[in-house]
């Protein structure tokens, strides 16, 4: 109901066949075209370089980015918002705010200023969802509202209302910092009791769980996970059920991993018998996340020499297809095409696992070389296609050569 009343948008604005062209023309790649025409791998000059089966920009933020743009076509007049990062990718928020989109980023406690947002604005919902106090403060104000949260992530959103209703504390699977896992954690503010705990990795589910068996200290137990669990969170009462779910673009082996470290935990303390009542869980993976590390892993079943991985250096995706990546081959996780620069000879790129932006340079050995390339969900083609053409040229390989050859 509430999307047909004329301040609320979730399914677009009518003006899909106005701003496609224009998608088109900033996004499109005609290398990336036609590495997937030749499937997937082409060579020039003693360079072969092969492309991902899935990559790059998934349903979610296509769509969230399409719906930017007819905002912006739509009221040219009016002051437009966005609530943080449309995506995680500084080539298209920048676009974006080319067009005059003015991007609201939270202050140090976490929390958005509205202060300035009159009934008259437009106010954009990225991809990943605001928290709900947020998005009720913005229906109170009034303003004309552009959702695109992602469709997977509203079904994670199901999940964890569906625990917190049943009176399980929702275990996510997530970093409690990132956008989509704090609008999730708090979709269990919908019921007065409701709880949730949100778990970084494998070790952080094993300190919870070993809590739940031998139980411990609470104190100290807030203390590691003060900051990421709700107001009020005792671990001594919180953790008798439990439902599990994840962000959407973790590892999923490990998010599977996780899962059945809390269900054999729950069979041990509770009995097999009394499972259900004790613990719940739904894999809450997207499928576009799910289908990229699928290509990766298929991909280092004989892995390039080099692997580049491009994606914002804060994209959650992104990170993990790097991670799978550097357990084979060398793997250089880049923000941009432009962290290639072919006349230094050099790479700038953040260290997997890590936070250290570093550059190297001889990174592209002599000789015949298989260099690998994917993308993360919030990297448009341009840029994958800007990337090919700028390793080619550290060789001085045009980048025409690479199709001409396979003629
Ligand atoms: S990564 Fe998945 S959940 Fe996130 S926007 Fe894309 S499709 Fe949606």
């Amino acid at each position: 109901m509430e999307e047909r009343t004329k301040t609320y948008f979730r399914t677009g604005l009518g003006l899909k066949k106005d701003v496609l062209p224009v998608l088109e023309q900033e996004y499109h790649s005609q290398a990336v075209e036609q590495l997937k025409e030749r499937g997937y791998r082409a060579t020039a000059g003693g360079i072969t370089i092969r492309l991902a089966e899935e990559f790059g920009y998934c349903y979610g933020v296509d769509r969230a980015v399409q719906y930017a743009y007819e905002a912006a076509h739509k009221f040219p007049d009016r002051r437009l918002f966005l609530v943080g990062e449309i995506i995680h990718n500084p080539h298209v928020n920048g676009r974006l705010q080319d067009m005059g989109i003015t991007f609201m980023m939270p202050g140090e406690d976490g929390r958005f200023d509205f202060s300035d947002v009159t009934p008259e604005d437009v106010v954009i919902i990225p991809a990943f969802g605001v928290a709900i106090n947020d998005f009720r403060a913005l229906r109170e104000i009034g303003c004309l509202l552009v959702d695109t949260t992602c469709g997977s992530v509203l079904n994670v959103w199901k999940r964890v209302d569906g625990y917190a209703r049943g009176g399980h504390t929702a275990i996510i699977h997530g970093k409690f910092y990132h956008e989509e896992t704090k609008a999730t954690a708090s979709q269990v503010k919908l019921h007065p009791n409701g709880t949730y705990l949100i778990v970084r990795d494998i070790d952080e589910a094993r300190l919870v769980c070993d809590y739940i068996l031998h139980g411990g200290d609470g104190g100290e137990f807030l203390e590691r996970f003060g900051h990421s669990c709700s107001e009020g969170f005792d671990p001594d009462r919180d953790l008798s059920k439990v439902g599990v779910a994840n962000q959407t673009t973790m590892l999923a082996s490990e998010t599977a991993a996780i899962a059945e470290e809390f269900r054999k935990v729950m069979v041990e303390r509770y009995g097999e018998a009394e499972l259900d009542d004790h613990y719940r869980h739904s894999d809450t993976l997207c499928s576009a996340t799910q289908d990229r590390q699928n290509a990766v892993n298929s991909m280092m079943e004989s892995p390039p020499d080099v692997m580049i991985v491009i994606g914002g250096y804060n994209s959650s995706n992104t990170a993990h297809l790097a991670h799978i990546c550097a357990q084979h081959t060398k793997t250089y996780h880049i923000e941009d095409s432009t962290c290639i620069d072919p006349a230094a000879g050099t790479i700038s790129h953040k260290a997997v696992g890590g936070q250290e932006i570093c550059t190297d340079s001889d990174w592209l050995a002599a000789g015949s070389i298989e260099v690998g390339i994917t993308a993360g969900a919030s990297t448009p083609n341009n840029k994958i296609g800007d990337t090919i053409e700028r390793v080619l040229a550290s060789r001085g390989i045009e980048l025409d050569t690479l199709f001409a050859d396979q003629a």
